[in-house]
């Protein structure tokens, strides 16, 4: 295999090669794969870090992963749904603080009511925050699972324009160890690929170190993402819920925090470098295993934040994983604490711009 040196001056990479470059642990060997992947950021995408204000508007799941803190077989989460009313108000928020795009997130469900809400929700956010900044209104990005083609037509047409599922894992065997029997990889790549027919910019992700994970297996996930041609990644390490099937882990799982988080960091910086122009995000689960995680996760090739914007009454209702950080601070406080970590590693904010991949941009149209 060619030394690190002789890999990144090549700007393709087969299977084996991604897989020893998600292989590497001496630390000389990994500030190189970062600064090669920091400084494809900064070609590609530039300085700034883009904010998506997150809202995490219900958490009432009809699924039941097997990861997952919120799964429908919990019984210890108490549910709940915020109104229209509530959602809107706390994405005119951020319109207001010049943030320039909305994510709306929640468990998933398909009836009828559901597909309404998200429907009326993303009309009135469209409506309420055109401006001058924004002649199209917030970019909105909705992350609310699998779901009917027609209704994914139906909340593009609203004016919801990016769309991110989450694979976590190319693997069908994984992904078998990690879903229920009637939850598919497959059925979930085809609704990867139905998003892009009918016009959304489309982001998926994985988790990374989950049990039974190998690194082969990650290099295959970059592929996917590769071949996909998708425009957005949102990827973390995997934290253990202690009300999940997989908590049976967690004491292996404590063991390996560290490697964990690293390998993280490794998989953003080798995304970055394969996928070169799509937007990344520093994820929460990051700043969950270390306080400074999103931080070194900007510097490792992301450029995209997902400010809280949930309300904080229910905030602490929505966890995917144990020990999800920024649990009571206000949203004016989250955006000030966010504006301090992107200025403590050298990069400014894009404000009042939807910030869509220049991957994206390169493709289609985006407004609406
Ligand atoms: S990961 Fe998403 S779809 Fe799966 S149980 Fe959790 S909220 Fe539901």
């Amino acid at each position: 295999m060619p030394t690190i040196d002789t890999l990144l001056q090549q700007t393709s990479w087969t299977r084996d090669e991604i897989c020893a470059l998600l292989s590497v642990r001496d630390p000389a060997g990994i500030e190189t794969i970062r600064a090669a992947a920091d400084a494809m950021r900064q070609r590609e995408c530039g300085d700034e870090v883009f904010f998506r204000g997150l809202v995490e508007f219900s958490n009432v799941c009809s699924c039941d992963c097997h990861y997952c803190g919120i799964r429908a077989g919990n019984p210890s989460v108490e549910r709940y749904t915020l109104s229209a009313d509530e959602s809107v108000q706390a994405a005119l928020w951020c319109a207001d603080k010049g943030y320039g795009s909305v994510v709306l997130q929640s468990g998933e469900r398909r009836d009828a009511a559901f597909v309404e809400l998200v429907t009326e929700v993303v009309s009135r956010i469209k409506a309420g925050s055109v401006s001058a900044e924004l002649p199209h209104g917030l970019g909105i990005t909705l992350c609310v699972g699998e779901q009917p083609r027609e209704t994914y037509a139906r909340w593009r047409q609203a004016g919801a324009h990016r769309y991110l599922l989450r694979i976590e894992t190319s693997s069908p065997r994984l992904f078998a160890t990690l879903h229920p029997a009637h939850q598919t990889l497959a059925n979930r790549q085809q609704c990867l690929r139905t998003l892009q027919e009918v016009g959304f910019q489309v982001g998926t992700g994985v988790m990374i170190g989950f049990p039974g994970q190998t690194v082969a297996d990650l290099a295959d996930d970059v592929l996917f993402f590769r071949d996909m041609d998708v425009d957005m990644i949102g990827m973390g390490p995997f934290i253990v819920h202690p009300q999940t099937p997989l908590a049976v882990h967690t004491a292996t799982l404590a063991a390996q925090q560290q490697e964990i988080y690293q390998q993280a960091l490794l998989m953003i910086a080798v995304v970055r470098l394969v996928l070169r122009d799509v937007n990344i995000a520093a994820t929460t689960a990051l700043q969950a295993m270390k306080p400074t995680g999103r931080e070194e996760g900007l510097t490792y090739g992301a450029n995209v934040i997902m400010p809280q914007l949930t309300p904080t009454r229910v905030r602490t209702h929505y966890q995917l994983y144990t020990g999800k950080p920024c649990m009571d601070e206000s949203a004016e406080q989250c955006a000030a604490c966010l504006a301090g970590r992107i200025r403590s590693v050298g990069r400014t904010i894009g404000y009042q711009r939807w910030g869509d991949a220049p991957h994206a941009q390169s493709r289609a149209p985006a407004p609406h």
